[in-house]
């Protein structure tokens, strides 16, 4: 048996326009005994509260708050959060770590790896315009998919798509020695990590180094006819550059889960064209239930004197 945990008198304030309050505040207090949760989705934050627990809080949010201890985030991405005028600069930012999410973004990867390789897109067009037409069978062994940021979800995604028998390289900003998956790091290592992949999966957070990175340049150096899967973020694809890629054939297909603009506007044109996929961000969300759990560890760490973990590094922006 460990220690016993030292008692809790803390307030944490929750907001976030997508997620239900009570339910995170349930699992929250029972976790974590004295813990007292108020949603200030739409209603005043407490002045006193120690935590923040948060998706796309309101503007100036964190100002009705000078004694936050720690910011959670309800998201694995902080692009949003550290990008905020209100942000305290001394207060750390911890991103969601949630096993739940990381199963889901797995399984969605592999997903829609499996779902180009077998031509399931275009074996649904077929069947709008009634057409029998029989595309030639590609094993997973003969396909390389590079996958582009290997964190928490990029590692795990590496992993499951090579046990899926996924030819699978990875790329991420430091080197890394990770066994059975070939490593590329640094711009300098972007050409040859991209160059032989049939498919190029990204889950990239989005920093001033990423963002805009799929550009003309980036597309021209893909293998002819590979395809771009991006669950990072919106921001790190030039648009045009990406539908011109589509329309030359550089590319044969795009699979979008994340855009500049969310929902995507009406208007916008990959909506209607033929070689995008558009998912509304939906590769993986995380789970009250699992998630709240990492939350309250790190109320409980916090607590004991211990530095939190998961913070963000404000400097790398992720
Ligand atoms: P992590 O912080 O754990 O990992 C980020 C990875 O990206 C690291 O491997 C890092 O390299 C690499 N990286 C960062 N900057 C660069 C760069 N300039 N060049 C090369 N590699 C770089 O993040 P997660 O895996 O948890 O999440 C990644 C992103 O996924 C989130 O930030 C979010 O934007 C997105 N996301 C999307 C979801 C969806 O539903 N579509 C759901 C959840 C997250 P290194 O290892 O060297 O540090």
């Amino acid at each position: 048996m460990g220690d016993p945990l030292p008692p809790v008198q803390a307030t944490l304030a929750f907001a976030s326009p997508l997620d239900d309050g009570g339910r995170w505040a349930g699992i929250l207090t029972a976790a974590v005994p004295g813990l007292r949760v108020v949603d200030a989705t739409t209603a005043p934050a407490p002045a006193e509260a120690d935590y923040a627990l948060v998706f796309r809080p309101r503007p100036d949010f964190f100002r009705e708050m000078p004694r936050l201890k720690a910011i959670f985030a309800l998201s694995a991405g902080v692009d949003g959060l550290l990008s905020r005028p209100d942000l305290p600069a001394d207060v750390p930012v911890i991103r969601m770590v949630d096993p739940s999410q990381a199963a889901a973004m797995n399984q969605f990867a592999l997903a829609t790896c499996l779902a180009e390789l077998r031509n399931l897109p275009a074996y649904a067009a077929q069947q709008r315009d009634q057409r029998w037409i029989r595309h030639p069978v590609r094993l997973a062994a003969d396909t390389a998919v590079t996958v582009l940021g290997l964190g928490v979800l990029g590692r795990g995604m590496a992993d499951g798509l090579a046990a899926a028998g996924f030819r699978v390289s990875g790329w991420s900003r430091a080197p890394r020695e990770d066994a059975g998956i070939r490593c590329h790091h640094g711009l300098e290592g972007l050409a040859a990590a991209v160059a032989g992949a049939d498919i190029v999966l990204s889950m990239l957070p989005l920093t001033s180094e990423t963002r805009g990175l799929f550009d003309r340049r980036f597309f021209a150096g893909m293998k002819r006819g590979a395809v771009l899967i991006n669950l990072g973020r919106g921001e790190q694809v030039v648009e045009d550059d990406l539908v011109a890629a589509l329309d030359q054939g550089r590319l044969s297909a795009a699979w979008l889960d994340v855009f500049a603009i969310e929902p995507l506007p009406h208007d916008h044109p990959y909506w209607r064209h033929p070689a995008i996929r558009v998912t509304p961000h939906v590769a993986g969300t995380s789970r009250p239930e699992t998630a709240a759990t990492a939350v309250a560890a790190n109320i409980q760490r916090i607590t004991r004197g211990l530095s939190p973990l998961n913070a963000v590094d404000r400097q790398r922006g992720y």
